[in-house]
Order: C-alpha cells, then structure tokens, then sequence
C-alpha cells in the first residue's frame, strides 16, 4: 500500500472529467487500497480518482462502519427534498462550504469486481456520495457554493 499526493485546488486537474474504467484488474486493486489509506491518513469521509490524479471514474468513501468502492456511478434519482449543509472537500483545505443536495439518492455502480451495485442512501452518506460524484464530472463545491443570502435563516 502506498499513501497517494492528494491533488490541491486549485489544479487543473480537478476542473477534469473522468473515464469509465473497463479493467477490473490487480492495478484497480491497488489503486482501491492506496486511495482508502490515503483518505484515512488525510482523515477525510470521501476521496475521488481526479483527487490523486486519477482520471477515472471511481470514488471510495468511509462513514462510521460503511466502507464502499463506487466504480462508473450513475445517479439515478436525486430526491427532490433538499437540504443545505457545510462541506469540506481534502482538495480544499481548511474551508467549510455551504451546499444544497438531495437528502437521498439511488445510484447503480459496479464494485471493485465490477458487479453492478444499487445503493440507496440518505442524510450524510447521500452527501457524500453527491460530493464525490461531482469529483468525477469536475465540479467542487466552490461551484455549488450556496449565497449567503440564501443562508438567511439557517
Ligand atoms: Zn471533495
């Protein structure tokens, strides 16, 4: 296992979009372990392919006993009730971002075999989840940053 350089905003990188990935091999493998004892070391709940300039469609993520490997995501219903919440991102130290997502969403994915997963969170893990996806379509929550007008109230 290898502890991986986490990609700092403002890199280009980041603003990329990423490829499907196709080979379920011993390289994904590896990749999938350094990303989880990167994203551990940097104490984060999510870490992206662009984030260790992998420009691939993967995410991992760790939240209380939930571990999950998210391979070509889609999502497939964000529900329409929607919640404000602050978010950090490792790319982005030391900022605290407000952002507006669906309290739920169903997503289909393949896992590290590349079986085709469905999952269905809510609260923090539907968070999350958004989060990362965004991570792989290039945008960060610096583009979703809520107003502060709109925190009026909160
Ligand atoms: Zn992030």
């Amino acid at each position: 296992m290898a502890r991986l350089v986490v990609v700092q905003y403002p890199n280009p990188i980041l603003k990329q979009q990423t490829k499907e990935i196709t080979v379920f091999d011993e390289r994904l493998k590896v990749l999938i372990s350094d990303m989880f004892e990167t994203m551990k070391a940097n104490a984060g709940l999510g870490l992206a392919g662009p984030q260790v300039g992998v420009l691939e469609k993967i995410f991992v993520l760790k939240y209380k006993r939930k571990k999950m490997v998210i391979i070509n995501p889609v999502i497939d219903v964000f529900s329409e009730k929607k919640e404000i919440g602050e978010e950090g991102c490792l790319s982005i130290p030391n900022r605290q971002v407000y952002v507006k997502r669906s309290v739920s969403v169903e997503m289909t994915a393949q896992n590290e075999n590349g079986k085709v997963i469905k999952i269905k969170e809510k609260a923090l893990m539907a968070r999350i989840l958004q989060h990362e996806f965004d991570h792989l379509n290039g945008v960060l929550i610096l583009d979703r940053e809520v107003p502060s007008y709109e925190l009026d109230g909160l």
